[in-house]
């Protein structure tokens, strides 16, 4: 075996390793709680308890803890060893069914958005079976759901899984349509791409506002930036070689599929792309991945930055959410098929995604909608803030000719009729894959494109999931109605496509044109977060998720809150690092800078009477009219802070956009002006340059 193959997974208690250390009963028995989507009984518990138990002390862990996604967009553990009295002063390790299922961590702290009671403070967490057990820094991680004790969900995990449920349902529904009544479930793929900067710890260190908000806050553009598009699948330098190197190794052990991994387009900016597995399992693990990516950095005297926006100017980051559907057979439903069954199979899940997309735009903006992914959306370095579905030009030509009923013109001119004919053959788009595009067909699977780096990808795929499954239940209750199922298949089809034309766009989604095309399309157009979560909680998306049991009506308005209420903290939290940092580090150096400059001019006259001082009189008139303008600005900015009397989440929001971010990046002007002309070695912070070209 190679040390590869050793290596993966050793981490992780797996089906291979329950094979190995469970009886059969239970092994069994876990099989068909996971197939049937029960809870486990308890005797398999106990069992399994103690396999987890001992396997973990092998691997050297002493402590176990439940880890839970929480609103907070991070993970949660709290850990407890698995110690306890034996009498005569010795210690058992211990670890029980109980434990393993159930936890009971005071969620009083992590954000609810008003659903948990203050006097009712206890949060549950379960296991959730469906996910594997792992170690992690010595101990046994067991991934777990998060709910109120009224049972209402407070984490990113429990409405995944009930998305998932729900979607299966319906595809199952359709499924049988086509004749298969092999399909037990459906599964939704996920291969998150993950992009990330790399930079000396050193230089980190001293920014304040790297450390505090994950984003530099001020900071002139270097001389050289992005421009030269040198960096991209460049070389990788040595010490960002030997970071990836120790990367994967310890994202192997926990069983990430982590593949790829390659320079991206600005300096400093790096990606890693797993193998897509089941998106439950792509949800633990780019948190574990976000996670490892961190900590591995340390090892390294650098630091990652996984912010949507480290550095103005410089393209940012993101997250692309690649998305299928795939059967338990084994089926890719998005897989253009060769039979005239699959095409109009196939043509019919399309169907599907191109309604849902168009009429939840505003839900699926709304999913990738947070403070930082507000400086890339539409900033022509990641699709613009409309949504719209590219299907590359041999599917619009398929969709063109059923919308008309006319003639396909492809590589062979024909007509086609759904489920009669074989679609002409669809080349999986590798070329061009048109990168503006928010959603994007590559040949088996959408890319979605417009989540940022930071972002748990739960939310945008409970939305796919959701919508996914909306619109093949309407599917299904007109299908399983039809007489002749063929022609009621070819006539919805049709309709769906020529109802919702609109959303497909193969164009250059970067141009301004695009912009007023989509306005006249009608297709909604938020620019920034405030503006999307005002419609987050709108009751198309209440009654959307509460028909199919994804959320009740009060998770998810507490949702809204949360985000509303995350987007208007992260803005206050900034703006405070900012006025901090311009009182204490950049005023004071200007004025030293001045107070050098004054003392220039009066020594020059001491000397000579008659000597031109005006370059330096000129500096000196700018340094002072610049720092004028930038403290006014800053008191400005502190005045806005007491916040908005009054008003409900959605008026912060605007206020938080409107005012208090507004004042923001008009103090930074005046601060990154400054910064032009003031010595570097003055400068109280690292330039963009020191920080962009700190790794070598
Ligand atoms: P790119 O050019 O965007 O890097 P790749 O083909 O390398 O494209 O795939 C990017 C990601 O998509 C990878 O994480 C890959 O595992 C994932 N992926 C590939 N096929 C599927 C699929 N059928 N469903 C979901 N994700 C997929
Ligand atoms: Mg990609």
């Amino acid at each position: 075996m190679s040390k590869v193959t050793e290596l993966f997974g050793s981490m992780v208690f797996n089906e291979e390793v329950m094979r190995e250390r469970l009886s059969e009963e239970c092994y069994m028995g876990w099989k068909s709680c996971i197939a049937e989507g029960k809870s486990l009984p308890i005797n398999i518990a106990t069992e399994m308890a103690n396999a987890m138990k001992a396997w973990a002390i092998e691997k050297g862990a002493t402590h176990y803890t439940h880890w839970f996604q929480p609103m907070t967009g991070v993970t949660a553990e709290k850990h407890d060893s698995f110690i306890t009295p034996a009498g005569g002063g010795k210690v058992l390790m211990h670890f029980s069914g109980k434990e393993l299922v159930r936890g009971e961590p005071d969620a009083s702290s992590f954000p609810s958005g008003g659903l948990r009671a203050t006097f009712e403070a206890r949060g549950y967490t379960a296991w959730d079976p469906t996910s594997f057990a792992f170690i992690k820094d010595n101990s046994l991680c067991i991934p777990t759901v998060f709910c109120s004790y009224g049972g209402q969900a407070l984490d990113k995990k429990t409405p995944l899984l009930r998305s998932l449920d729900e979607m299966s349902r319906q595809a199952v529904r359709i499924l049988r349509l086509f004749g298969d009544n092999q399909v037990k479930k459906v599964t939704c793929q996920v291969g998150p791409e993950q992009e990330y900067f790399l930079i000396d710890k050193a230089v980190y260190e001293k920014r304040e506002d790297l450390i505090l908000t994950g984003r530099t806050l001020f900071g002139a553009r270097p001389p050289k930036g992005q421009e030269m598009d040198d960096h991209y699948f460049g070389t990788l330098k040595p010490r960002v070689a030997a970071y990836m190197a120790e990367l994967d190794e310890e994202l192997w052990k926990l069983g990430v599929l982590a593949k790829t991994k390659h320079n991206e387009v600005a300096p400093a900016q790096h990606e890693l792309a797993p193998i897509f597995c089941d998106v439950n399992t792509a949800c633990d693990q780019n948190q574990l991945t976000m996670e490892t990516m961190k900590k591995v950095a340390g090892r390294h005297g650098m630091v990652c930055l996984l912010h949507e926006k480290p550095f103005a100017g410089v393209n940012g980051s993101g997250k692309h959410n690649n998305y299928s559907l795939c059967t338990d057979t084994g089926l890719n439903l998005f897989k253009p098929g060769s039979t005239p069954a699959q095409n109009a199979r196939f043509l019919l899940f399309l169907a599907a995604f191109v309604k849902g997309v168009d009429e939840y735009q505003t839900l699926l903006r709304c999913t990738v909608a947070n403070a930082g992914n507000d400086h890339r959306l539409g900033a022509n370095e990641a699709p613009p803030a409309v949504i719209s579905i590219f299907l590359g030009d041999d599917l619009t030509a398929v969709v063109d000719s059923i919308i008309q009923g006319t003639e396909y013109v492809g590589q062979d001119k024909r007509s086609l009729a759904i489920g009669v004919d074989v679609l002409p053959h669809i080349p999986q788009d590798n070329t061009d894959r048109n990168r503006t595009s928010p959603l994007a067909f590559t040949g088996n699977k959408f890319e979605f494109r417009m989540l940022g780096s930071t972002q748990s990808i739960a939310g945008p795929n409970v939305a796919l999931n959701t919508i996914m499954a909306e619109e093949l239940q309407q599917f299904a209750d007109v299908l399983e109605k039809a007489e002749d199922f063929n022609s009621a298949l070819q006539t919805l089809i049709r309709d769906v496509f020529r109802d919702h034309q609109r959303i497909i766009f193969n164009g250059n989604g970067y141009e301004a044109a695009w912009l007023e095309e989509a306005k006249r399309r009608g297709l909604e157009n938020f620019s920034c977060t405030a503006d999307a979560l005002q419609h987050y909680a709108d009751q198309k998306h209440i009654d959307l998720f509460v028909k199919h049991g994804i959320y009740t009506e009060e998770e998810f308005r507490a949702r809204s809150e949360i985000h509303l209420e995350n987007y208007c903290k992260v803005i206050h939290i900034e703006a405070l690092t900012m006025v901090d940092m311009v009182k204490r580090d950049i005023y004071p150096a200007v004025c030293t800078y001045m107070r050098q400059v004054a003392d220039t001019i009066v020594s020059k006259k001491a000397a000579i009477t008659s000597i031109p001082c005006a370059s330096e009189e000129r500096l000196l008139r700018r340094l002072s009219d610049l720092s004028d303008k930038m403290m006014a600005a800053c008191e400005r900015l502190e005045a806005a802070l007491p916040g908005l009397p009054g008003g409900t989440a959605e008026d912060q929001a605007h206020y938080y956009r409107y005012t208090v971010f507004a004042r923001m990046e008009e103090l930074r002007v005046y601060a990154d002006e400054l910064e032009t002309c003031t010595p570097s070695t003055l400068w109280p912070l690292p330039s963009y340059c020191d920080l962009l070209f700190s790794v070598k």
